[in-house]
C-alpha cells in the first residue's frame, strides 16, 4: 500500500503536536563553494538526531491502545531504532529492538535511554531481522520493517511538505538513501505540489543496492561497505523502490571521501554536526556541478548521530576555501 499526499498531510497534524518544524537555512560560504543557492534542512536537530522520528510518531499515533500494549518489534542498529523507541515512549507502547551482536554499546544505550528494550542477536542485520520476525510471531507484537512500512513513509513525507511550504520555488531537492523512504516521500510530494522541482536520490558508491535497484528497475542485492551507517543497506526495499520508479530526476552516487569533505564543510560553514548520511546530499551537490550550478537546491541533513570515527575526522578540518 503506497501512502498518499493526504496521508502525509494527516501525519503533519499528528507530528505538529509533538515536534516543531526543523530549520531550513542557507549559508554564504556553502553557496560560494557549491556555486548554487543551497538550503540545508536541519533534521539533525530532531530530539533523536534524525528525520526518522517523523515516521515513528506517525506509526505509533495510528495504532490502537491494544496494539500498543502488544508492542512492536523491529531490527536496526541506529536511527530507526531510536525513532521507534522515542515514539513508543510518547504513546506508552512496548518496543523491542533486535540489534546484531557486534552493535556498539552506545547504540544500544541510546535505545534503552528512551525506555525500549535492546536485544542482541545474530551476526548481521538479516539475522537480527529473522530473530525479530520470530519474536513477533511468538509474542503477538507487530513486526516493523524499516523500509516497507507505509506509515513510516507517510510520516517522513512531512519533511518535504515543510520544505516546499517554506520554499515553493526550488529547482531541486537532494535526498540521501538507505532504504529509500525519504527519497520516495520527497518524489511523491514534489510530484504533487512542485512538479518543476527535480528530486535526486543519493547513495554511497560503497553501498549501491538502492541505486542499482532503481536503475535496473528490479530489486537487487549489493555489497554494503559504506562508513555512513544511514546509507548502509545491502538490498533494495520494495515499497520505496516502487514509489521512486519514474518519479526521480536521477539517482546519484558519491564516494565516502566526498561525504567526509561535505561533513567538514557543514561543520565549519553551517555550524552543523552531520553524520555521514546527513552530509551525503551536500556531497552530491558538490560532486555533480553540471546538475546544480546556479540553481536553488534543498539538501536534507538527515541526521547528526556521528560516531567516534566520524567525529575524529572533523578535527582535520581545513579552513573552508575562500
Ligand atoms: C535512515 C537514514 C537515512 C536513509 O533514509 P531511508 O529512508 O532509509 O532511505 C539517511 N540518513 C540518516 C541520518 C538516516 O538515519
Amino acid at each position: 500500500m503506497e501512502p498518499t499526499l493526504a496521508d502525509m498531510h494527516a501525519a503533519r497534524s499528528v507530528i505538529a503536536a509533538h515536534l516543531p518544524p526543523t530549520p531550513l537555512w542557507s549559508y554564504p560560504l556553502v553557496d560560494r563553494i557549491a556555486k548554487a543557492t543551497v538550503l540545508v534542512k536541519h533534521e539533525n536537530t530532531q530530539p533523536v538526531g534524525a528525520f526518522k522520528i517523523r515516521g515513528g510518531l506517525t506509526l505509533l499515533a495510528g495504532m490502537t491502545p491494544a496494539e500498543r500494549r502488544r508492542g512492536l518489534v523491529t531490527y536496526s542498529t541506529g536511527n530507526h531504532a531510536q525513532s521507534l523507541a522515542w515514539a513508543s515512549r510518547v504513546f506508552d507502547a512496548t518496543c523491542t529492538v533486535i540489534m546484531p551482536a557486534a552493535t556498539p554499546g552506545w547504540k544500544a544505550a541510546a535505545v534503552e535511554g528512551w525506555g525500549a528494550r535492546a536485544v542482541r542477536s545474530g551476526d548481521s542485520l538479516e539475522e537480527a531481522e529473522a530473530y525479530a520476525r520470530d519474536l513477533a510471531h511468538r509474542t503477538g507484537a507487530r513486526l516493523i520493517s524499516p523500509g516497507d512500512t507505509p506509515e513510516l513513509l507517510a510520516g517522513v513525507g512531512t519533511l518535504y511538505l515543510e520544505i516546499l511550504q517554506a520554499c515553493p520555488d526550488l529547482d531541486a531537492m537532494v535526498v540521501p538513501v538507505g532504504s529509500g523512504t525519504g527519497a520516495a516521500a520527497a518524489a511523491l510530494v514534489a510530484g504533487e505540489l512542485a512538479p518543476d522541482c527535480a528530486v535526486y536520490a543519493v547513495q554511497s558508491a560503497a553501498s549501491p543496492a538502492a541505486h542499482d535497484s532503481w536503475h535496473a528497475g528490479t530489486l537487487v542485492g549489493r555489497p554494503n561497505r559504506t562508513r555512513a551507517a544511514g546509507l548502509a543497506t545491502g538490498r533494495g526495499y520494495a515499497l520505496p523502490q516502487r514509489m521512486m520508479a519514474g518519479r526521480l530526476a536521477d539517482f546519484l552516487l558519491v564516494d565516502d571521501e566526498r561525504i567526509t569533505e561535505a561533513r567538514r564543510l557543514l561543520a565549519t560553514a553551517a555550524h552543523t554536526l552531520a553524520e555521514g548520511a546527513g552530509a551525503a546530499a551536500l556531497a552530491a551537490v558538490l560532486a555533480h556541478p553540471n546538475r546544480f550550478t546556479g540553481r536553488r537546491v534543498a539538501v536534507v541533513c538527515t541526521g547528526g548521530n556521528a560516531d567516534a570515527t566520524e567525529l575524529s575526522t572533523l578535527t582535520e578540518c581545513p579552513e573552508p576555501a575562500a
